[in-house]
């Protein structure tokens, strides 16, 4: 793809975990709008297929580098995504996740002081742990367990957060915090094991869609056009706005109602199996939109129907390329 011509106000942005599925859309958005895109990534999660298609950009640059080991680079914006997102992956090395999270989080905190930039962090809903508020509230303070095995992924989360309002507070950065609810769309691994693209692969590989539990958990999903240009509004907003604002879509589905969705999308004759749910699974999920509305002046506009076919339609091109 071709950048738009130069404009006045190019920025070097820094993208960690740009080889991953938010990122490496957000770093093709940036760069359709005239920027100057570093993608670091280590390649846990990420690869470089998702990237492939812009390494000819001459506006684009990419480093393998660990965010958990210091990083010196000039930028003008940092939009702090490095983190594995799904549980499998995230749960393999438990301590490198904390470690990526948060200091990961002090390296581009550090960094972000030293060049003077502004920083958004990727946060999550699941700062809200198993929420006993619903739909959930910025100013609901979570019920998240220290222990349990999503805790490093949730305890890192909320740390990174803690670390950004202290940097905020004690050195005056500019920060950003979105707490992101469950985004699907082209570029999930297929073996990422988040619940879309683990029923879309099955259905299409005619295998049996695996529904943790009674499938009557709920979650909201957002697609991930959508939530791009939630961090593009967000970034963007007066410097007196930190957030944490929630971004996700606030239909709410049983996981059950999503795997039958996906059988009836794809035609496939796989039946659905229930197997054990994870322990510390939330129960429901739905994010309170109303901060995003107002502040981001940002709603979704991709309705899961229209998104989940071209979800499906990405996997089918896929599974016919590398079965
Ligand atoms: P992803 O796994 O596709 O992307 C994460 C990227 O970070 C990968 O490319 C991975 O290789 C890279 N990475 C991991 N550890 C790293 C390290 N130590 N140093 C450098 N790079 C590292 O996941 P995603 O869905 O694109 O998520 C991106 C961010 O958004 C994550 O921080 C995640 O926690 C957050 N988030 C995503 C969702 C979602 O539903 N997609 C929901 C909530 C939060
Ligand atoms: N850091 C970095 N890149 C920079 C500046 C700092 O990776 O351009 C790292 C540095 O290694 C440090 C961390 O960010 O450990 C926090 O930096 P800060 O200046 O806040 O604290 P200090 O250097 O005093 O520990
Ligand atoms: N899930 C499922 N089958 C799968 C993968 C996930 O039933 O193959 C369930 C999971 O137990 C959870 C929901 O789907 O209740 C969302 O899981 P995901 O890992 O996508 O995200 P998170 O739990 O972090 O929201």
């Amino acid at each position: 793809m071709t950048n738009k011509k130069p404009i006045l106000g190019r920025k070097r942005i820094l993208i960690t975990g740009g080889a991953g599925f938010l990122g490496s859309h957000l770093s093709e958005r940036l760069l359709g709008d005239g920027h100057d895109v570093l993608c670091v990534d280590n390649f846990f999660t990420g690869t470089k297929d998702n990237i492939l298609h812009l390494l000819d950009n001459p506006h684009f640059e990419h480093m393998r580098h660990d965010v958990t080991f210091p990083l010196y680079v000039e930028v003008d914006e940092i939009y702090n995504l490095a983190c594995p997102a799904s549980p499998i992956h995230y749960q393999f090395d438990p301590v490198q996740t904390t470690k990526t999270s948060v200091h990961g989080a002090i390296n581009m905190l550090g960094l972000a002081k030293r060049v003077k930039a502004k920083i958004m962090q990727a946060s999550t809903s699941e700062v809200y742990g198993d929420p006993a508020v619903h739909p959930q509230t910025e100013d609901y303070c979570g019920n998240v367990n220290p222990i349990g095995i999503r805790s490093c992924y949730d305890e890192g989360k909320r740390c990174a957060e803690t670390l950004f309002y202290d940097y905020f507070r004690q050195h005056n950065l500019r920060i950003k915090v979105a707490r992101i609810f469950n985004t699907y769309g082209p570029r999930m691994h297929p073996n990422d094991g988040r619940v879309v693209s683990n029923f879309i692969v099955q259905a299409l590989r005619g295998e049996p869609i695996s529904v943790y539990g009674d499938g009557q958990q709920t979650r909201s999903f957002c697609y991930v056009d959508d939530m791009v240009e939630a961090f593009v509004r967000l970034m963007n907003t007066p410097d007196d706005f930190t957030g944490p604002v929630n971004v996700g879509n606030p239909d709410e589905f049983t996981i059950r109602e999503l795997a039958e969705k996906v059988i009836a999308l794809t035609g496939s004759k796989s039946k659905i199996v229930n197997k054990p749910l994870p322990s510390d699974d939330p129960k429901q999920r739905q994010p309170d939109i109303a901060l995003a509305r107002t502040k981001l002046g940002w709603s979704p506009t991709i309705a899961l129907d229209q998104g989940l076919p071209k979800t499906v339609a990405y996997f089918d091109n896929l599974l016919k390329k590398d079965p």
